[in-house]
């Protein structure tokens, strides 16, 4: 089986980036779990699905076709025929996606396929990146981090990230999407054995740097 690398934390800890940079240096897959609830939620806006109805969301998954690239340099998301790459990175998925993200069966059946998408990737290792990796998904992966900062480096970095929102409105839909994702993973604070790096005072590089000593 390939060496896991399991990273969990908020968003915007840098998490994607500096998982997909560490994946490159290591030479391993990487797995972007976010993406699979991000795409169920488009595909909840696509068909007009409420998506604070847990047996309509439910009811997706029958049809939910997803694939995701793993390979750090070949990244793509997409849900039957159509390149959600950019879609499920809306601020109107965004804003669905806790609510699909809360439905146990939907947690179920993602975490299913995450389990076989990293068992099943074409290098010697795979770091999967989400919320509920070092807990959850893979609580036996090899190396387990939380990476964490300090909410205003967050709310800074990603309004950096999002140009077409306010600096207010992009910090108030994370500071939400937050509160309502901790109520169903706790991503906040390291499990035992999970090593926290703090990216607060360290630059991107540096963040990397430090999720490689890990
Ligand atoms: O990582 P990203 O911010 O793209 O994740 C999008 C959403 O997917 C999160 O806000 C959360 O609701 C959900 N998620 C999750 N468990 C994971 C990864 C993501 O519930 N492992």
């Amino acid at each position: 089986l390939p060496t896991l690398v399991a990273i969990d934390g908020p968003a915007g800890s840098g998490k994607s980036s500096v998982s997909r940079a560490a994946a490159r240096r290591l030479g391993f897959a990487y797995l972007d779990t976010g993406a699979a609830y991000r795409a169920l939620a488009w595909l909840a806006l696509d068909r007009n699905t409420d998506s604070s109805q847990a047996d309509a969301v439910t009811a997706l998954l029958k049809d939910f076709d997803y694939s995701i690239g793993t390979d750090p340099d070949e990244y793509f998301v997409t849900v039957g025929e159509t390149d959600v790459t950019d879609a499920i990175r809306s601020p109107e998925v965004s804003a669905a996606v806790s609510a699909v993200a809360r439905v146990p069966e939907v947690r179920g059946a993602l975490t299913e396929l995450f389990r076989s998408l990293a068992a099943n990737v074409d290098r010697p290792g795979v770091v999967v990146e989400g919320r509920d990796i070092t807990t959850i998904v893979a609580p036996e992966a090899e190396v387990r981090i939380l990476l964490t900062a300090s909410e205003e480096a967050r709310m800074t970095r990603r309004s950096a990230e999002i140009t077409t929102q306010s600096a207010e409105t992009v910090a108030e839909q994370l500071r939400s999407r937050d509160r309502a994702d901790s109520q169903v993973v706790d991503f906040m604070s390291a499990a035992d054995g999970v090593i926290t790096v703090d990216s607060t005072h360290l630059d991107f590089e540096q963040t990397i740097e430090a999720v490689i000593d890990v």
